[in-house]
C-alpha cells in the first residue's frame, strides 16, 4: 500500500520551456496557472526559453505542469519542457521576475503577430481607453521581430524604448493578471506613438483625423502609402483601374501581380476560391498573402494569371482604414519602386514614395528591420511557401545535428539566409534579389543583425555559400572571417532544403531540381537535374535535360526569345520564325548569330529556359518583367483547355518536343492545347526518369524542388501521377520556398556533413 501523504510531499523543480515562448504572454500565463495550483516561486525569460522555479505539493506541481503544457497561449509554440530537481528555497509567493541573461541566447524570437480578437474588440469599443488607437496590442498580439533591437525581449530593447508608459498603461503592464502584463510594446493614445498624414502641402496630425483623411483619399482614387508592421505599403482601391494603372506606372511595375487586402473572410470568398487550408492560412496569426484561384477579374491587378493573392487585415491600422470607410479590397503592395527593397525608415519612405503616393500615412513607431509580407500558396491541401517573411521570420524551420554555428548565405535571387545556432535552423525574412545597392545593404545588415542577436562572432562560424564565384552572396561570404568557408552546389541545396525541413538527413532519394539557373560542378549552368543521394552522403547527378548553348548571359533569363534561340539552334529544318505565326523579333535573329558563332554562349540544362522557349513559340515575345513570368503565362494558357496528350520528350531530349510544337503551331493548333501538351510532356518525361532511377537505385523516396515547381499544373500533375505508386514517398518544400528563397536551408544542412 502506498502512503497517500507521499504524493503530497513538498517538492522544488526547475522547469525550462523551450520554443516560441517569449513575447507571447507566456509569463503571465504561467503566473495565473501557478495561482490556481498554489505553486510558489518565480518565472522569467531566460536565455534558453522561459524558466520556472516551482515549489509546492507534488500533486499540485504535476497538475500545474500539465496545465502549462496543455493550455499554453495560442501564439506560443512549446517545443520542449525540461524538468530538473532543485533545492527548495522556501518561497512564500509566485512572482514574475525580470529577464535574466547569462549564456549566449538561443531563445526563439517571436515573429510579428496579427492583432488578437480581444484587442480588436477594444479597438472598436467607444468606452475602451484604447478605442481607435492604431498601435493597440497585448501579450497575445502585435509586433515582435520588427521592433526588437536586441535581446532579451524587454521594452528597453525595442523601438518603443522612447515612449514612457502613462500611469494607466504602467498599471496594466505591472499587473500580473492583466492581458498586458509585460506587454513590451503596449501604449495608448495618451502615452504612445500615433499616425499622421503627409500630403503635398498639408500635414494632418492626430491619428484619427489622419487615418480618416487617408480613407477618404483612397475612396477618391488616390494612392496612399501606409506604414505597417515591417515596412511601408502602397495602397489604392482594387476596383479602380485608373488608380491601379497609375500605381503601376509610378512604381515601374508593369505586369507583376498585386496582392489584395480584403476587409474580412466573407469578402475574400467573393474574389478567390478558398479551400479549408487557404482559409486557415488567411486567418492564421501570420496573416500571409494567400495565393488562391481567382474567381473574378480585377483589371490590372493580376494580368495573365489564374491566381490572386489576398490577405486579411493584420495591423490595427488596416482595420481602422476599413472602419473609416476605405474601399475593400485594397491593392496593398510593398512601398518601393520595382526591384528596390520595401521602404521601412520614415525619411527614406518620404523620399522614395513622394511621387508615387499622393499621401503618406506615417506612424511614429520605428521599424527595427524591414520585413515584407509573406506569400503562401497551397499544394496537396498543405501550405506551400512562396515568400517567407513577416509572421514566420525569424522562426526555426528544422534541427540539425551540430553544436557549432553555421551561417548559410543562400543564392543571389530571392535571397534569404539561415543561421544555425545549437542545431536550430533560423531563417531570415526574404531579402530580395541581390545586385541592387539597397538590397545588398539589406542583405549585409540582415547577416550582422542575426549574428548580433544570437551573439555569434563570425570567426566561430562555418559559412556556406553558392558555388558561383561571382555571386554577391559568395563574395560577401568570402569577405567575412570565419572558421571555414564551404561552397555548395545550387541544385544540391534545393534538394537538401526539402530533406532538411522534413528532418530526413540520412534518407536516400531521387531528387529532381528544375529551376532557372545555378552553376553546376562541371562549370556549365544547370537547371533540369536528376540526382540520387542523401544529405549526409551527397548527391550524384544521374540525368538532366539535354544541354543547349544559350546566348547572352543574364538577358537570356529576361527575354524568352533569346533563350529560345539556344534551344532552337539544336534543331534542323527550322522554319523562318520571324514570319507568322511566330513573329519572333530581331533580338531572336541576333541571338541566333551568337549561337552559330558560339559567342557569349553558355551551356545549360535549364528547365526554366525550356519553359521560356515554349512560351516564345506560342506567342510570349516580350520581355519578362518579373522572374518566371513567361512560365506563369504558359501555365495560364494550358489551364484553359482540357488536358492534352503529351508531346514526345524522350529522356528529356527536347528536339522532338520542339519540332512538334512548331509544326502544330504552323498547322494552327490552339495555343492552350500546345501549352497543355507541353506540360504533359514534362510530366511524362519526368515520371519516366524518376521511375527509372527509383528502380535502378532501389530508392523509394522522390524529392521535387526548384523554382519551376511553383508551377501548380506541373506539380499537381506529377503528384497525381505518382498516386498510382503508393509505395513511393514524395517530398516537397512546405515551410521554405521551393524557389531560391529556400536554398539557405539546404546549404546549412549540407554544411553539417
Ligand atoms: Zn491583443
Ligand atoms: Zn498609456
Ligand atoms: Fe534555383
Amino acid at each position: 500500500m502506498t502512503d497517500p501523504s507521499r504524493h503530497d510531499t513538498a517538492i522544488a523543480r526547475r522547469v525550462t520551456i523551450q520554443g516560441v515562448v517569449q513575447g507571447v504572454g507566456f509569463r503571465p500565463f504561467v503566473f495565473r496557472i501557478a495561482q490556481i495550483h498554489q505553486i510558489k516561486g518565480w518565472v522569467l525569460n531566460g536565455d534558453d526559453g522561459v524558466e520556472i522555479h516551482a515549489e509546492g505539493k507534488k500533486t499540485d506541481f504535476e497538475a500545474f505542469l500539465m496545465t502549462v503544457d496543455a493550455q499554453a497561449p495560442a501564439t506560443a509554440h512549446v517545443k520542449k519542457i525540461i524538468v530538473q530537481v532543485v533545492v527548495s528555497e522556501g518561497f512564500s509567493d509566485f512572482q514574475i521576475l525580470d529577464s535574466r541573461r547569462d549564456a549566449a541566447p538561443s531563445v526563439r524570437i517571436s515573429p510579428d503577430l496579427c492583432i488578437c480578437d480581444e484587442c480588436l474588440r477594444e479597438l472598436r469599443n467607444p468606452f475602451d481607453r484604447r478605442n481607435q488607437y492604431p498601435y493597440i496590442n497585448c501579450t497575445n498580439c502585435g509586433p515582435r521581430y520588427s521592433i526588437i533591437n536586441r535581446l532579451p525581449y524587454d521594452r528597453s530593447g525595442t523601438t518603443m524604448a522612447d515612449w514612457k508608459l502613462c500611469p494607466s498603461c504602467q498599471q496594466d503592464y505591472d499587473n500580473p493578471l492583466d492581458r498586458r502584463h509585460h506587454a513590451q510594446p503596449t501604449a495608448c493614445d495618451s502615452c504612445g506613438p500615433g499616425y499622421r498624414l503627409l500630403e503635398a502641402h498639408l500635414t494632418t496630425d492626430g491619428s484619427e483625423r489622419a487615418i480618416r483623411r487617408a480613407a477618404e483619399l483612397l475612396v477618391a482614387g488616390s494612392i496612399v502609402a501606409v506604414k505597417g508592421l515591417g515596412g511601408h505599403h502602397l495602397a489604392c482601391n482594387a476596383n479602380n483601374p485608373v488608380a491601379i494603372a497609375a500605381l503601376r506606372e509610378r512604381k515601374f511595375r508593369k505586369e507583376r501581380p498585386f496582392a489584395l487586402l480584403v476587409r474580412n473572410l466573407q469578402e475574400a470568398r467573393n474574389y478567390v476560391l478558398l479551400s479549408q487550408c487557404h482559409e486557415q492560412l488567411l486567418q492564421s496569426v501570420v496573416r500571409p498573402i494567400v495565393l488562391a484561384p481567382a474567381k473574378v477579374k480585377l483589371p490590372g491587378v493580376s494580368p495573365d494569371n489564374s491566381t490572386l493573392g489576398v490577405m486579411l487585415p493584420y495591423a490595427p491600422i488596416h482595420h481602422l482604414l476599413f472602419d473609416y470607410g476605405a474601399p475593400s479590397p485594397l491593392v496593398l503592395t510593398s512601398g518601393n519602386r520595382s526591384s528596390e527593397p520595401i521602404a521601412y525608415r520614415d525619411e527614406d519612405a518620404i523620399r522614395r514614395l513622394t511621387g508615387i503616393a499622393d499621401a503618406i500615412l506615417i506612424g511614429d513607431r520605428p521599424i527595427a528591420r524591414r520585413v515584407d509580407d509573406s506569400v503562401v500558396a497551397v499544394r496537396s491541401e498543405k501550405p506551400f511557401m512562396i515568400r517567407r517573411a513577416r509572421g514566420y521570420s525569424p522562426g526555426a524551420v528544422s534541427e540539425l545535428p551540430i553544436v557549432d554555428p553555421i551561417l548559410a548565405l543562400g543564392s543571389d535571387l530571392k535571397n534569404a539566409i539561415a543561421l544555425v545556432v545549437r542545431g536550430q535552423v533560423f531563417v531570415s525574412q526574404h531579402i530580395g534579389d541581390l545586385g541592387d545597392c539597397d538590397t545588398d545593404e539589406s542583405f549585409q545588415n540582415t547577416v550582422h543583425d542575426l549574428l548580433a542577436m544570437y551573439e555569434i562572432n563570425s570567426s566561430e562560424l562555418t559559412i556556406i555559400h553558392d558555388l558561383h564565384p561571382q555571386f554577391t552572396s559568395t563574395r560577401f561570404a568570402l569577405s567575412l572571417p570565419a572558421r571555414r568557408h564551404i561552397a555548395v552546389q545550387h541544385h544540391h541545396a534545393h534538394i537538401a532544403s526539402v530533406l532538411a525541413e522534413h528532418n530526413l538527413l540520412n534518407e536516400r532519394v531521387v531528387g529532381v531540381a528544375f529551376d532557372g539557373t545555378g552553376l553546376g560542378t562541371d562549370g556549365t549552368i544547370w537547371g533540369g537535374e536528376f540526382f540520387v543521394g542523401s544529405v549526409c552522403d551527397g548527391f550524384e547527378r544521374c540525368h538532366s535535360l539535354r544541354p543547349a548553348r544559350i546566348p547572352g548571359g543574364d538577358a537570356a533569363a529576361r527575354y524568352p526569345v533569346q533563350a529560345a534561340a539556344g534551344f532552337l539552334a539544336e534543331l534542323t529544318d527550322l522554319p523562318n520564325l520571324t514570319n507568322p505565326p511566330f513573329h519572333f523579333p530581331k533580338r531572336f535573329t541576333d541571338a541566333m548569330k551568337l549561337v552559330e558563332k558560339n559567342l557569349r554562349c553558355f551551356v545549360s540544362t535549364s528547365m526554366g529556359r525550356l519553359f521560356d522557349t515554349v512560351a516564345a513559340l506560342v506567342g510570349f515575345l516580350h520581355e519578362s518583367t518579373y522572374e518566371g513570368q513567361a512560365a506563369i503565362w504558359l501555365e495560364h494558357q494550358a489551364e484553359r483547355c482540357p488536358p492534352q496528350a503529351p508531346y514526345p520528350f524522350p529522356e528529356l531530349d527536347y528536339r522532338p518536343l520542339l519540332k512538334h510544337i512548331i509544326s502544330d503551331r504552323l498547322a494552327g493548333r490552339p495555343v492552350s492545347e500546345i501549352a497543355s501538351a507541353f506540360h504533359a510532356a514534362v510530366v511524362t518525361a519526368t515520371m519516366q526518369q524518376v521511375l527509372h532511377l527509383l528502380g535502378k537505385r532501389t530508392v523509394n523516396t522522390v524529392v521535387f524542388s526548384g523554382g519551376v515547381f511553383q508551377n501548380r499544373l506541373l506539380l499537381d500533375s506529377l503528384l497525381h501521377e505518382l498516386k498510382q505508386y503508393p509505395e513511393i514517398r514524395i517530398l516537397i518544400n512546405e515551410q521554405v520556398p521551393t524557389n531560391d528563397g529556400g536554398i539557405c536551408v539546404g546549404q546549412a544542412a549540407l554544411g553539417v556533413f
